[in-house]
């Protein structure tokens, strides 16, 4: 017989090696993001949902297969009923070498209740969305949020030992004068950051030409006060690190639309119902839940995953469309979990 092994690989067509899978637990947030989220969006029915049990059948299947880092994320992933059950579980696969890395992407409200819980999951660094230090332009940004709930959020997380990385999308005429000044605070606190431009990822209430701004012009502009010497830190992301000089920390940009960073893509995302996409920029997508759900094993979960890595796509081609102003991809990043 000629089977593949069943802890074979997972290869794309253009030769990249999937080790890195984000996942979706939940859609629903306590914030709105004006660029993320509707005010008035729709969420899933919980039926639809994974289960957490489902979740961490998935996850480790693709660890079997090769996914050495894992990110939960959301929607706001500490959110989800239990959640710490799910990070208790799959610490197992730290624990016996498996995973190098069992992460989260995390607006930060919740991590005065599970920093320690996480840290005790062995989670030993986190992605935390902030994306202005002023407590007004907090609550416009995400709809309603505390500012000082997500600050105390990264006190215990810092108390817990945890290495944080600030998320931080860049705004036209909202934070891009703030960005020098947040830079600061974070490399003080010796947190890296990382500056992420806008994807029109879903529909919102706001034109997304009016909040994009490219992170080269940024960054030229940032130059006038920072010296960047770039280095070839990686985490397994889309990011490209600089070290910068005045503070001693690192900065990362994620610039999918002035620079495609395909070439070098590594990554999956399921959503929170168990939908597998290949690219975070295209809607072909493969539906894990059925095979998931048909038996107990895991032989036909495995089958449709290596189905779906046959036809990862080169590359996204997003584009902001200045004539149509409709997103390039109908889902939002809280559905496919940034
Ligand atoms: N709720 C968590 C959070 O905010 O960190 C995790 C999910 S959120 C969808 C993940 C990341 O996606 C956040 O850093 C957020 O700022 C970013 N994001 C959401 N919508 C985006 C968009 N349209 N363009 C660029 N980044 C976006
Ligand atoms: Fe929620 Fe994160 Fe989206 Fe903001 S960016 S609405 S915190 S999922």
């Amino acid at each position: 017989m000629s089977e593949k092994p069943e802890s074979a690989e997972m290869i794309d067509p253009f030769g990249r090696q999937v080790s890195y899978l984000r996942i979706s637990v939940t859609d629903r947030c306590d914030f709105r993001c004006v660029y993320c989220m509707a005010e008035d969006m729709v969420f899933l029915p919980k039926k639809d949902l994974l289960t957490l049990e489902e979740l961490d059948r998935l996850c480790s299947a693709f660890v079997d297969k090769g996914v050495r880092k894992l990110r939960i994320s959301g929607g706001e992933p500490l959110v989800r009923r239990d959640i710490m059950v799910l990070f208790r579980s799959l610490s197992r696969h730290l624990k016996s070498g498996k995973l190098e890395e069992l992460t989260v992407t995390t607006n930060g409200t919740q991590l005065g209740r599970f920093a320690s819980e996480l840290a005790d999951c062995g989670v030993r660094r986190i992605n935390v969305s902030l994306d202005t230090l002023d407590p007004a332009k907090f609550r416009h940004i995400t709809r309603w949020g505390e500012l000082d709930k997500v600050l105390a959020g990264i006190e215990a997380a810092e108390r817990a030992g945890i290495k944080i990385k600030l998320n931080t999308v860049a705004l036209k005429d909202f934070n891009d004068a703030e960005i020098p000044g947040m830079l600061r605070w974070a490399h003080e606190r010796g947190h890296d950051m990382t500056l992420i431009e806008t994807m029109p990822l879903g529909e919102i209430e706001a034109d997304r030409t009016d909040q994009y701004i490219s992170l080269a012009s940024l960054r030229a502009k940032l130059s006038d006060e920072f010296t960047f010497e770039d280095i070839p830190y990686k985490t397994g992301g889309p990011a490209r690190y600089v070290q910068v000089r005045e503070t001693g920390g690192r900065l990362g940009f994620i610039t999918p639309m002035s620079h495609n960073f395909c070439e070098s893509c590594n990554r999956v995302r399921v959503t929170c119902t168990g939908t597998l996409y290949m690219c975070l920029g295209q809607d072909d997508a493969a539906d894990l839940r059925a095979p998931l759900r048909a038996s107990e094993g895991d032989e036909l979960l495995k089958l449709a995953i290596d189905e779906a890595i046959g036809r990862k796509p080169k590359g996204h081609d997003f584009v902001i469309d200045r004539v149509r102003k409709a997103p390039a991809v109908a889902r939002h990043m809280s559905t496919t979990g940034g």
